[in-house]
């Protein structure tokens, strides 16, 4: 016998997935919607529609994020929102993010349908910016919601074709006052249903996960400048070799990383050499180092122990060395109430899940800092994200669905 609402959902879901993934195709199968741009605008505006179909309260707030509301009929005025970002990179696949946004709009309308107006009022969200495609900045969307960014503050970045993001939102329909401003006060919690972008999930055959923490990230750039010279005639011990230099310091922080059993990752994914010529030794040699952890002790002591290496090892080489590090962002760690009880859920609802910490940031690491907030994977296929290769099965979809309208009615109803 067919489950009919599981057919219902599937095929809805399936349909609205197809749907959304065409506003910015391009001819790899993948999609490229980036902020404000004519795909963006075609997908949030098609969005606010579908959200109006399926018997939301739709509005807009004046970055252009998209909120599609169910009423509470309770004292409690704070919102429950949930939702994740309409934005992809450059030839992206069709999952990240717009899952997250279509999930959370067919929850909150199939509970309305199935048992009314909820205790306590249900936004979905479909947020303008999270990936830092377009401008150099992410999370606009989360970020102007609240308060980590002012509407001003942004407004003269450029793109890469010279139009600033003032311009860019304008031309969307944005920044003009029509809306409400985006900061809130009024949110009680925020969840998100996400793709893993692992492999975790596929490869220990679980379809659900809820989130504990998400990494702190840090990344540096070392330039090492030591003496360009002639290949034969330098005598070993004469040298100031900045790219064996470099080759030392990643080499230990590499296996240092490896040596550490509790989940630290350590990536030096850029090496520049100058003059990078076979026949002479490197005067100078750059290298960036991407350190991730989801406990700020645990990095610091990485970093510390590594950039005090780095110095010894510039020393003993003659070797000057700059590091700078220009990107630090702390773990955040998601509400234990809302995990737990994501977990008591889960078990109850006899799925194969796991608990997990995401290596990866998301919209959910904003809004953290800010209100109890609860982040749910399910599985991507291969670990593959980013990609026109992105791919969940649907069968996995519908249980993060089905998921988040659980964990909804539990705090809504
Ligand atoms: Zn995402």
């Amino acid at each position: 016998m067919i489950d009919q609402t599981s057919m219902t959902l599937k095929n809805e879901l399936h349909d609205l997935i197809e749907w959304l993934s065409m506003f910015g195709k391009t001819k790899n199968g993948g999609v490229t919607r980036l902020l404000y741009d004519a795909a963006w605008q075609k997908a949030q505006y098609g969005l606010k529609q579908k959200m109006e179909d399926m018997d939301l309260e739709t509005r807009f707030d004046d970055a252009g994020n998209l909120f599609g509301r169910v009423s509470g009929r309770g004292e409690d005025k704070k919102v429950i929102l949930t939702g994740s970002h309409v934005d992809t990179v450059v030839d992206g696949g069709k999952y990240d993010g717009a899952y997250g946004v279509l999930a959370s709009t067919m929850a909150a309308s199939r509970l309305f349908h199935l048992y009314g107006p909820p205790k306590q009022t249900i936004e979905a969200v479909s947020l303008c910016e999270e990936e830092g495609s377009r401008f150099p900045l992410s999370f606009w969307g989360s970020g102007t919601i609240t308060g980590k960014y002012k509407m001003e503050s942004a407004a003269g970045l450029l793109d890469r074709s010279g139009i600033s993001l003032a311009e860019a939102m304008q031309s969307a329909g944005f920044g003009k006052g029509n809306y409400p401003q985006p900061v809130r006060q009024d949110i009680a919690c925020f969840l998100e249903t996400h793709i893993e972008q692992g492999r975790t999930l596929e490869l220990e055959q679980k379809t659900w996960a809820p989130v504990s923490a998400i990494v702190g990230q840090r990344r540096y750039t070392i330039s090492l400048t030591g003496e360009s010279n002639h290949a034969g005639t330098t005598p070993m011990n004469r040298r100031h070799d900045a790219v064996f230099a470099a080759s030392l310091m990643i080499a230990h922080a590499i296996q240092e990383a490896s040596h550490q059993s509790n989940g630290l990752v350590a990536t030096a994914g850029r090496v520049e050499a100058d003059p990078n010529v076979p026949n002479v030794i490197s005067g100078k040699c750059r290298f960036s180092l991407d350190v991730r952890h989801h406990e700020l002790k645990v990095m610091d002591h990485f970093c510390e122990q590594a950039l005090a290496f780095f110095k010894e090892t510039a020393d003993n080489l003659g070797i000057r060395i700059h590091v700078s590090k220009w990107m630090d962002a702390a773990p955040v760690k998601l509400d234990p109430r809302l995990t737990q009880m994501n977990l008591k859920i889960a078990d109850h609802a006899g799925i194969p899940f796991r608990k997990m910490i995401s290596g990866a940031g998301h919209d959910s690491q904003i809004f953290g800092t800010y209100c109890p907030t609860a982040l749910m994977f399910v599985p991507s296929h291969l670990g593959i994200s980013h990609s026109p290769s992105e791919y969940t099965r649907l069968a996995d979809l519908e249980v993060g669905v089905r998921m988040l309208m659980k964990v909804l009615y539990q705090l809504a109803y």
